[in-house]
């Protein structure tokens, strides 16, 4: 007989946290037909309408904020005020979306050029129609709500999958919309395991796919849309660097280092999991980094790790790691599962699985590098691309050094930094996907660029599209076009 039900758990406990359907393929297309009519009314509010709705949204989570969270800590394991902060930092999203949309979006004159004088051209963005949300567990608030919030104030209405780890946080997110917004279901989960989301993928009716997890599971994914043409946007995993130059503040440096590595367990997408010093200064810095990590306990500092399953690929990179490299911090015996305490190895090869392979746990490797350009080069040799971080004491080498950073997001002197500023986009490059949420670029991910030009009058002597044009009009056009663009710059 099949499930029709599935559990999540609480992976500390493994008590049951809440019990969820399996939607299969029908009661998906049943949710994306609803979606499609939700979609046409929700865009027919208007700007201004969805702007006061999705601020009204905003504030119907901050004030489930505490319970929220609960349900986040439970589903995931995460303490409660790490919880709280991503679903601040989500609260802050939806506020930007929310405000912004309009201005991004909205009609816009443009000019038409010198030979199009005589049109006027406006340039606005509408929405998809139908947007579907396939989301992870790691932030199951901050991070889907990248996508469903600018799907949102883009107008579009979201179909929205979580991972099976987190549909409780999932089905809230869309009970808790349906306060702001009960006339019609224009946020909507449907839960389930991985034939859920292809359920979804594979709906011609769904615009544009918003996916965030691992590379590999992208490629299906992609896959499945490339059947309808359905577009995409890809928030893979990464393999971030975290970049130490000569002149950096080191406590500050250690402690962001730290948090950045081990916070939420690791299971962080733009999580440090590769450390690069600089010669000069990287004995002090080892001494900074050990003498914290040996405050930092799993259990008391952060949460377990959440999917079973990362366990086998967190404790063979341990492994490996160990056996060439040299142990810092912790050691194979820090996997005590569902927790893993802090490990770093230094001196581990580059083609370590634990140098290249996104570990996704409460793990670091460390390397002396030359300078600082050695530590850019080491940090982009890696297929993923997704952020990073430097620490320098000099403005201007670090901006270069970011910029040369083969990543999409960089953060100076501070780490992940970037998430939280709702006007930068967020996304990667390589392995770590394309497509951006966040931001302008964000909104616009969700949107299709309409172009209008107007004729505004007919040009005298200048019909060019039309049959009866002639060789004079045509040696005016010559003439000017030859004026505008012809002479050379040397
Ligand atoms: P997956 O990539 O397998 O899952 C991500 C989402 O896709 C989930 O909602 C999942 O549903 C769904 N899904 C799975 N299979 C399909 C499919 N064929 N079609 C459509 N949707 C599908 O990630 P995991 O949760 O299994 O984690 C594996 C690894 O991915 C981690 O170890 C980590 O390295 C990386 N990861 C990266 C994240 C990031 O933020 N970049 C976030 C999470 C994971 P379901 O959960 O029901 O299977």
């Amino acid at each position: 007989m099949t499930t029709l039900t599935f559990d999540s758990l609480n992976p500390a406990t493994g008590t049951v946290v809440g019990s969820h359907p399996k939607q299969g393929p029908e009661a998906v297309h049943a949710a994306v037909g609803r979606a499609e009519e939700a979609a046409a009314w929700w865009a027919g509010l208007g700007a201004a309408e969805r702007r006061r709705r999705l601020l009204d949204y905003k504030a119907v989570i901050t004030q489930n904020l505490r319970q929220l969270a609960t349900l986040v800590h439970e589903e995931t394991g995460k303490p409660v005020g790490d919880a709280t902060l991503e679903i601040v930092l989500a609260i802050t999203h939806i506020d930007w979306a929310a405000r912004n949309a309009a201005k991004v979006l909205g009609r816009r004159r443009v000019s038409p050029g010198m030979v199009g004088l005589n049109l006027a051209a406006t340039l606005e963005y509408l929405p998809l129609g139908v947007v579907g949300v396939i989301g992870p567990w790691n932030y199951p608030v901050f991070t889907p709500m990248g996508s469903i919030a600018y799907a949102l104030a883009a107008g579009n209405a979201v179909v929205f999958k979580p991972s099976e780890l987190t549909p409780g946080v999932g089905v809230r997110l869309a009970e808790l919309f349906a306060e702001s917004v009960p006339e019609h279901p224009v946020l909507q989960t449907v839960t389930g395991l991985g034939e859920t989301g292809a359920a979804l993928a594979g709906d011609p009716r769904v615009k544009k796919i918003a996916f965030t997890g691992s590379t590999a599971t992208a490629k299906r994914v992609m896959a499945a849309c490339a059947q309808n043409l359905t577009p995409m946007v890809a928030e893979c995993g990464g393999k971030d660097a975290f970049i130490v130059d000569a002149d950096a503040d080191l406590k500050a440096a250690a402690d962001a280092c730290l948090w950045g590595a081990l916070s939420n367990a690791g299971q962080t997408c733009v999580g440090v999991e590769r450390v690069y010093v600089v010669d000069a200064v990287y004995a002090p810095f080892m001494r900074e980094l050990a003498e914290r990590a040996k405050t930092v306990k799993a259990g008391q500092d952060y949460g377990p790790i959440t999917m079973p399953g990362q366990l086998d690929i967190i404790r063979r990179h341990i492994d490996e790691a160990t056996k060439s490299g040299k142990v810092v911090t912790g050691g194979p015996e820090s996997v005590r599962a569902p927790f893993v305490d802090p490990v770093i190895v230094e001196d581990v090869p580059e083609d370590s699985p634990a140098v290249r392979e996104e570990t996704f746990g409460p793990t670091i490797t460390v390397r002396r590098t030359r300078d600082a350009r050695e530590a850019l080069e080491l940090a982009n040799a890696s297929a993923y691309g997704l952020a990073g971080t430097i620490f320098s004491g000099n403005t201007r080498r670090a901006m270069e050094l970011a910029r040369l950073m083969r990543s999409g997001m960089t953060a100076i002197n501070s780490v992940i930094s970037f998430a939280g500023v709702p006007a930068l986009p967020f996304g990667g490059v390589g392995d770590s996907g394309f497509g951006r949420i966040h931001g302008a670029d964000g909104l616009r991910e969700f949107a299709r660029p309409k172009a209008i030009s107007r004729q505004r009058f007919a040009m005298p002597g200048m019909n060019l599209t039309s049959f009866s044009r002639g060789a004079d009009e045509l040696e005016r056009l010559i003439r000017l076009v030859t004026f505008l663009h012809g002479r050379r710059k040397r």
